[in-house]
């Protein structure tokens, strides 16, 4: 079984970036795999060289990923236009995988929350209202 690893796992790879099952799913498809040696050769050579591209420097300076309190922000649409763009451009054309989880995580415990405060008010009402009607 060989599993084709896409340009961006190979530079996660050579950044040891990947989870440790990860590092050794490209580790042991690198044995005996010349293909996949000299893609990853080629990579390290480009990089030498010194041509990079956007996505990779943004990748490979976590630095500039946004927190976690600027990502919850920014599914409410409460940033200001600049950190939005910031934002977009990180998650959408970067496609940061780290901040895409986070964000796939914030919204889901957004989703959550909202649809507690919905229960919770219809709860509210249905108690009021039978409170109401014994009245
Ligand atoms: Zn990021």
């Amino acid at each position: 079984m060989s599993k084709e690893f896409t340009e961006s796992e190979l530079e996660a790879y050579l950044d040891e970036a990947l989870s440790p099952d990860e590092m050794s799913a490209v580790e042991s498809a690198l044995r005996g795999n010349v293909e996949l040696a000299q893609r990853l050769a080629m990579i390290n050579g480009r990089r030498d060289a010194g041509v990079h591209s956007i996505g990779e420097i943004w990748r490979r300076h976590r630095i500039s990923c946004p927190t976690r309190e600027q990502l919850g922000s920014y599914l409410l649409e409460a940033l200001d236009k600049e950190q939005t763009e910031y934002l977009r451009f990180h998650i959408e054309h970067v496609g940061c995988r780290f901040c895409r989880a986070n964000l796939d995580d914030l919204k889901m415990q957004q989703e959550e929350s909202s649809e507690a405060k919905i229960s919770r008010r219809s709860k509210y009402f249905q108690s009021s209202a039978g409170y109401l009607g014994k009245k």
